[in-house]
Parts: C-alpha cells; structure tokens; sequence
C-alpha cells in the first residue's frame, strides 16, 4: 500500500467532504481512500480498503467489464460517471465520481473524487415540480400557450389550445401549418406580417386579434401574444412562446354594440350614419369603374295621419310593414337604408336612372296589393325622388339633396309617385 508522506496531506483530505479513492487499474481494488471514503457509506476503514472500488456501486449490475472501464477512464482523463453508491445501512446514496489518471514510481494510479449529490438531485427534482406547477398555473390561465421553434417550424400547443379548436390531446401535428391553417383566410396575411415584425425586431413583440376556425368551421376570436425566448450566440431569435386568450365573447359583444350604432331598433334596418358611410365607399367605387349609382329618397304619405288616426303604435306597425315589403322587392346589390322618421333611402349600384324609375314603380304597385283592410288601415302610399351619379352631382350629399327635391316635387304633384330630380 502506498504511504503518504506527510501525516499532513492525509489530515487535510481527511477534511475533506468528498470521497476520495485511489484506485489501482489492474485490479480495480481500492488503495487508500480519505475519512469521508468509508464514513461517507457507513463502513470501517478496514472493510474499504482493498475491495473491488465496484463493489461500492449499486449499479455495478450491467455496467461494462472493469477492463471496459479501465479503458474508458484512460481515454478520458477526468471521466465523470453518474450514479448510486451503496450504504452500509441507510440504502443509496446519489454520487457523481469524476476520476483521473496519473503515474507515480513508475505505477498507473486512478484517483476517483466521489460527491454526494442528494442534495442537489433533490433541489433539481423541486425545480421540475415548481416549472411543472408553473407550466399548469400558465396553461390554467390562459386559454392556450405555444411555444415555436424557427429553425424547424415545430409547434408545442398546449392541450388548452387544441381543445379551444376542437381537437384532442394527441391531434393537431406540431407544425406552424397546423396553426396557420386554422386561422381565418381573411386575417392571416396581417397575423404572419405582425410576427415577423417581431422576429425581425421592429416590434418589441407579438400581439394579435384574429380570427381561428374550429375544427368545426366555427370562428374563434383569439388575442395571442408572444415574445422570443431563446436566441442563438449571434443574438437570433430560435424560438418564440406565446399565450392564446379566447375572446369570442367579447367580440361578439362588440359587434353588437356597432350594430346597435348602427341600426334602428324598430327597424333592423341600417341607419343614416351607416348609410352616408356606405353611400361615400359606393360612389368611390362607381367613380373607380365609371357606372352610374342612383339615390332613391323615400318619404312616406300623410304619415301623421297616420299616426293621428290609428295611433302612433300602428304608425310603427305600418313602418315595419313597409319595411318588410321594400326589403323584399329589392334586388340584392341594393342598399335600403332608414334615414330617420318616415324616410328611407335606397341606393342601386350601377343603375341608370330609367332602370331605377322601373324599379320604384314596381314598389308603388307593390304597397297598391297589400290588403290593407286585413290590417285595419286604409292604404299607405310612399313618394319617391331619384337621383343619380353621375348625372347629379358626384358627393353623397349632392346627391340626397337632389333626391330629396325630388320627393317635395312628388308631393306637389299629388304623392304615390316617383320623379326623376332635374338635372
Ligand atoms: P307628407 O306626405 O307631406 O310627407 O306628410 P307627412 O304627414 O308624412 O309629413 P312628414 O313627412 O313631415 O311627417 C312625418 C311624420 O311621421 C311625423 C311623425 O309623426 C311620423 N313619424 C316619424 N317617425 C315615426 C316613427 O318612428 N313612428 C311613428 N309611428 N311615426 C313616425
Ligand atoms: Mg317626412
Ligand atoms: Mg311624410
């Protein structure tokens, strides 16, 4: 057995918390090993020294030939070999053993410095559970999470997120097609220029409002948000995480509300804010592709007697009625709109004004055959101004306001008639 020279140095590895063995590569036998060698497994010195250093494994079963590791430990000098060192008494103990080489006197010697690492195997498996729990709190919160690697265009979703599509656990391929796919034909184009904004770093980072079809058909609206979370050595974005929140709700609830701006409540019809809105996008596009657009004002007849006579909640009877009756004369590239009151307007795209006074006097013929008795009235007639692009005038409001003249003109001339506006 070698001696150590110094009462000294054994003292100091004596000291020392790490096992430490020096071992001989022949026969694997352990040579001399500090306190902590044997104290460290509950064992006496003496039952230590000289056994197989193998013999302190619980994984020797299954592990290679000791001439196999002897190899091994010669071709890597400072060989680190993870696994479980066997207690006297207390069961296992987790060791990482990192053994080197070396030659002295003349004989090859391995020196093996095993840590206990219970401790930090421990801590590690408290880190899993904790990043576990997180990953749960996050997926429970939200209603989906992503996470997207560039180079490959693999796909984590979140189980959340498939089943807001529809799909299980094990569906859905991790792809960017598979996401792609699934969003509305009509928003893509701005969700993917949005992202790679991000990406390319001219947004500090994702966030979107769109559109996802369920595996059904059914629209999701979704407000998905990311942030690149990884970047390689260069500083480029590897990978991208992101958090889904199902809005639909809440979307559903906005366009409500716009409608409830937008149109009349006794009605349903489109009202005159939506009107003039549309009117303006109508008459840009006859200009664009130079056909005519014509303006039909409306007023109804006498409707404060109407009203007078029958009581104003018939009045709303007859508006309704009238109502239903234009809607369904109409041609579906025309636009019916309530102005207010007792006016409408219609708008005909691509219509000349000869065209337009054959429709309108189809609706005068129209309310004539309304069996207006059954409904304890007597008839309700309705005059009509036209106008037109480009004849009259090429801004929406030139174009009521001659349509509108026309109306008082029809008044005039004894009501229940259509005129054309002078030009
Ligand atoms: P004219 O033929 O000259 O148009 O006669 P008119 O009685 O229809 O006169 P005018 O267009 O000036 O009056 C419109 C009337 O329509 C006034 C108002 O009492 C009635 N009216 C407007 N809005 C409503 C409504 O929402 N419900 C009911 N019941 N009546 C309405
Ligand atoms: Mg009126
Ligand atoms: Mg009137």
């Amino acid at each position: 057995m070698l001696k150590l020279q110094t009462k000294e140095l054994s003292t100091l590895f004596d000291h020392m918390l790490d096992c430490v063995y020096l071992i001989d590569p022949e026969t694997s036998r352990i040579l001399w090993c500090n306190r902590s060698g044997y104290i460290e497994l509950g064992f006496e010195k003496k039952e230590i020294l000289n056994q197989s250093v193998l013999s302190l494994q619980k994984d020797v079963q299954g592990l290679p030939q000791w001439q196999e590791v002897r190899q091994v430990i010669l071709d890597n000098n400072g060989y680190t070999f993870v696994g479980r060192h066997r207690h006297k008494k207390k069961g296992e103990i987790a060791i990482e053993v990192i053994t080197t080489h070396f030659s002295y006197q003349g004989h090859l010697y391995f020196l093996s410095v095993a840590r206990n690492i219970n401790n930090r195997l421990a801590l590690e498996k408290d880190m899993q559970s904790r990043n576990h729990n997180i990953w749960f709190a996050l997926n429970e919160a939200s209603d989906g999470i992503w996470e997207w690697e560039l180079a490959t265009d693999h796909v984590f979703f979140s189980p959340q997120l498939k089943k807001m599509l529809g799909y299980g656990p094990d569906e859905m391929p991790p792809t960017l097609e598979s996401w792609s796919n699934n969003v509305h034909p009509e928003d893509i184009d701005r969700v993917i220029t949005t992202l790679k904004d991000h990406i390319q770093g001219r947004r500090s980072q994702y966030e979107a409002e769109y559109r996802l079809l369920n595996r059904n058909g059914h629209v999701v609206w979704v407000h998905d948000q990311g942030k690149v979370c990884e970047r390689d050595d260069k500083g480029n974005p590897t990978h991208v995480a992101g958090m889904v929140q199902d809005i639909t709700e809440r979307k559903q609830l906005e366009e409500q509300l716009q409608r409830l701006a937008s149109h009349d409540a006794l009605t349903q019809l489109p009202n005159r804010r939506a009107g003039e809105e549309h009117a303006a996008y109508l008459l840009a596009m006859a200009k664009r592709k130079q056909t005519p657009l014509t303006f039909a004002v409306i007023d109804f007849d006498n409707f404060k007697e109407v009203n007078d006579i029958y009581g104003h909640q018939k009045g709303d009877e007859v508006l309704i009625l009238i109502t239903q009756v234009l809607r369904e004369s109409l041609r579906g590239s025309d636009y019916l709109y309530r102005w207010g009151g007792e006016e409408f307007v219609i708008l005909l795209p691509e219509t000349e004004l000869d065209n337009s006074l054959i429709v309108t006097n189809k609706w005068h013929q129209t309310l004539k055959q309304i069996n207006w008795a059954e409904h304890n009235l007597s008839p309700v007639t309705i005059s009509i101004g036209l106008s037109a692009y480009p004849t009259h005038g090429d801004t929406p409001f030139q174009l009521f306001q001659s349509a509108d003249r026309a109306v008082y003109e029809a008044k005039a001339k004894g009501r229940n008639q259509t005129l054309i506006a002078k030009a």
